[in-house]
């Protein structure tokens, strides 16, 4: 609990319980030298912090149930968390775009299965072989991890948003309106909105970097988003996909004006329909940080650009891979709600998925934490 304080989650003392609420968790070295047993959690924690996590002082689990500091790095490593072993323990080097399901191995070890376990809270298809041996301390702990899902009671007075983040090409917008038909909520695509103020800008003539002219220009465009888009009633439903517009797009969107003008509209769109399934780069981090699902959509860069060249082979495979990385990397270090995967976020790695797995999956996840 100590150390959970300490990376950050908020930790309540009860007489005859103890309440932790996570968040953000940072990172930091412990030794775990005087209670060993909790090596492998804190490993599995901290495939989900912000920073490297080492743990010392705990060479001799080498030799519990099995090598416990090997089998962790190589468990963590399945499922795309870099982790590595020292002399005396082991450091995990977090990075949350990586992380992936895969079928792990519990080398006969309870604990093995128990920390593991932890990552499918957060990981979709997590499968975990031999998990019968959890039997040696704690038959239950299954159905215990299942009640640890937030609990969200599908109600007529909550917002029911979907926030489906990640960077171009993760597969968001194809996921997204597939979800949304599944679950039959409204499907909202707020890169068509930033999309459409480039556009205008581009109809008129102004600079994209001018800040003040552009967010002007944002309140005083008509957005339409839908099957089609307009922009001030004109028809834009293609003019929003050109590779000028894939250009402009991400210094308009990192301008704080017209994020504060287009993430109003957002906020009254949702509020009025009673939630939907939105996508884009903010959504679970800053439009809806309570949304009652958020998922974080990724893939590998080559994966990414591959599906864009495929998708309108206007530009080369490499001209597409350039310009992606141009604007994940301005998306993602912006100061203004720059791309991040959202606390609590469900992260899937969608490269060596179909589509339809993952809308299946994610429709899954949805029905466990929003229904009864
Ligand atoms: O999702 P799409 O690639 O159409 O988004 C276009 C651009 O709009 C992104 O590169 C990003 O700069 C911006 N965007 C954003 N916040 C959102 C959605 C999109 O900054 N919620």
């Amino acid at each position: 609990m100590d150390v959970l304080e300490q990376l950050g989650a908020n930790v309540v003392w009860g007489e005859d319980y103890i309440e932790v609420e996570g968040g953000r968790i940072s990172g930091g070295t412990f030794n775990l030298r005087e209670c060993s047993d909790t090596t492998q959690t804190l490993a599995a924690v901290a495939a989900f912090a912000e920073t490297a996590i080492e743990i010392t002082g705990v060479g001799f689990i080498r030799r519990k149930e099995t090598d416990r500091l090997a089998a962790m790095v190589n468990e963590l490593t399945k499922c795309g968390v870099e982790a590595t072993e020292t002399k005396d323990g082991l450091i995990v080097r977090p990075n949350l775009w990586s992380l992936r399901g895969a079928t792990v191995d519990t080398y006969g070890d309870h604990r093995m299965a128990m920390s593991m376990a932890l990552l499918s809270l957060r990981i979709p298809r997590i499968e975990i072989n031999d998990h019968d041996c959890v039997e040696k301390t704690f038959p239950a702990f299954f159905s215990r991890l299942e009640g640890l899902r937030p609990e969200v009671k599908s109600r007529r007075d909550v917002v029911a948003v979907v926030a489906i983040d990640g960077p171009a090409g993760s597969g968001k917008s194809t996921v997204a309106r597939l979800l949304a038909t599944e679950l039959n909520l409204p499907h909202f695509d707020t890169g068509a909105m930033y999309r459409a103020v480039a556009v205008a800008a581009l109809r008129a003539g102004i600079d994209s970097e001018d800040q003040d002219a552009t967010t002007d220009l944002a309140r005083r465009t008509e957005i339409a988003i839908g099957q089609r888009t307009f922009v001030d009633g004109i028809e834009a439903t293609d003019e929003i996909r050109t590779p000028e517009v894939d250009q402009h797009v991400s210094a308009v969107a990192a301008n704080p004006g017209v994020r504060r003008v287009l993430v109003a509209q957002q906020r009254k769109w949702a509020t009025e329909l009673g939630g939907g399934v939105m996508e884009g780069r903010d959504i679970g981090t800053e439009v809806f940080p309570d949304a009652v699902f958020k998922v974080f959509l990724t893939a590998q860069p080559e994966v990414r650009a591959r599906r864009r060249y495929d998708e309108s082979s206007v530009q080369t495979l490499g001209d597409v891979a350039d310009d992606l990385e141009r604007r994940d990397l301005i998306d993602s270090t912006r100061a203004d709600s720059p791309l991040q995967v959202a606390p609590g976020a469900v992260v899937v790695d969608t490269s060596e998925l179909e589509i339809p797995e993952v809308v299946s999956e994610l429709a899954h996840l949805f029905r466990l934490v929003v229904e009864d």
